[in-house]
């Protein structure tokens, strides 16, 4: 396959100078970790005790990561991006907060976002998370079918409630939905809810898609599984694959609970998952549409690869490719330049409401150093190819 990431006056070709320079400082702050943490520690000091932040943070970190503090403040990033052929996952990033006025808020956001999706081709999926609808721990003992008590069994039939209500809406405006995947032991209890859903609303289109983290070594096995029951029941699969976001949680939790990591044991093993399923689901593509998820530029090659080998068209509506905004333009802007279909997540929320979403990108962009290098070197390059000093 002909190497594309590296064209960075592509890739880099919607942001200005000055956004160029704003990414150029950004991705060299947060590459030391010291600063990272003290920043963080007084973002969150300064947001608690009222102070005047909220404008340096939405000039800064807030505008690089985030679309706007509400979808109409998005527009103009989105119009921006889909004049490159480059689409919208509009994703709703108010988190920390467990009670039913929010999921009940939560519910009817996600479902005025599948209606403001009708009103723009940019937007090709709406998305969602779990806990975004139900307490994580009601979802653990679901998925361990322990004895609920009487309040569990009604707050569980509200979280199915609301997980249909938005699946409805979806089908009733043929709008895709992705519905993230979190923590292992809330899991178990999302794929069997997510299951239902397709089993209902995937039988003719793809409405609804699970996401799979390949970190985990038994993904394998449950993909397999899926595929046979869907065939028995005559519906389709939706999947976003991606590697998982929980490592290092999960991996605490096993040892100190005592139970076996369902986390791969190493990176390579990760990644050897990661492309087995791939190959699997695109052995299945009648089947199975897939949502790839990742920064990582050989994944990406590899399913470009071997969509060509197997005669799948580049536009193909059941294979898309996925990055988060703020990171990893050179994947998504020179796939799009090539007719992949591609799209960006992008967050959205109140500053204040969108800073546990910030804070992580940013450690993680701190602990995933090799990924910070490769941003670092492509601004680099595209400011040398601009003449900037
Ligand atoms: C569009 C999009 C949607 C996403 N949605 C979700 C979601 O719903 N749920 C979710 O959990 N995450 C989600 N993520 C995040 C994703 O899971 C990864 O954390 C992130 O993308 C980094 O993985 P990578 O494939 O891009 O890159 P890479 O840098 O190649 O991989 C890093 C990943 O490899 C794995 N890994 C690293 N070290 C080890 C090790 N020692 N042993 C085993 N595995 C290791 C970890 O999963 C780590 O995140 C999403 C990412 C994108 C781009």
């Amino acid at each position: 396959m002909k190497r594309i990431f590296e064209d960075t006056a592509t890739a880099f070709s919607v942001k200005s100078d000055t956004a160029l320079e704003r990414a150029y400082f950004l991705f060299k702050l947060i590459s030391k970790e010291p600063l990272v943490k003290i920043g963080t520690a007084v973002t969150n000091f300064a947001l608690k005790a009222n102070l005047p932040v909220e404008r340096l943070i939405r000039a800064t970190v807030f505008d690089h990561f985030c679309g706007g503090v509400n979808e109409h403040d998005c527009e103009p990033v989105m119009d921006a991006m889909h004049e490159k052929n480059v689409f919208s996952v509009l994703d709703y990033s108010v988190e920390g907060k467990s009670n039913d006025a929010y999921f009940d808020q939560v519910q009817q956001k996600i479902e005025s976002l599948i209606t403001f999706a009708t009103t723009k081709k940019h937007i090709p999926f709406v998305v969602f998370k779990p806990t975004a609808l139900g307490r994580i721990s009601l979802y653990e003992k679901v998925g361990l079918s322990a004895i609920l008590s009487d309040q569990e069994k009604h707050d569980w039939s509200l979280v199915k409630a609301r997980f249909r209500s938005i699946c409805l809406a979806a089908s009733n405006n043929n709008i895709p939905l992705l519905i993230d995947g979190e923590e292992s032991w809330m899991q178990d209890a999302a794929d069997q809810l997510v299951c239902e859903m397709m089993q209902e609303f995937n039988k003719d289109k793809i409405l609804i898609y699970n996401t799979l983290q390949a970190y985990r070594w038994d993904r394998h096995n449950y993909i397999k599984g899926l595929y046979e029951y869907a065939t028995l029941h005559d519906f389709k699969i939706g999947i976003k694959i991606v590697r998982g976001a929980y490592m290092e949680k999960e991996r605490i939790r096993a040892a100190e609970k005592g139970y076996k990591s369902p986390i791969c044991e190493n990176k390579t093993a990760t990644d050897e998952n990661f492309n087995t399923i791939v190959s699997f689901m695109l052995s299945h593509i009648d089947r199975i549409a897939v949502f790839l998820g990742t920064h990582n530029e050989e994944s990406t090659y590899l399913l470009m690869d071997a969509m060509e080998k197997n005669g799948i068209p580049k536009n193909d509506s059941r294979i898309w490719f996925g990055q988060l905004y703020g990171m990893s333009d050179h994947i998504s802007y020179n796939l799009a330049a090539n007719n992949f279909n591609v799209s960006k997540y992008l967050p959205f929320g109140p500053v204040k409401d969108v800073m546990p979403y910030l804070m992580r990108r940013a450690e993680e962009n701190t602990s995933v150093a090799g990924q910070t290098n490769r941003e670092l070197d492509l601004l680099a390059a595209e400011r040398k190819r601009r003449k900037i000093q």
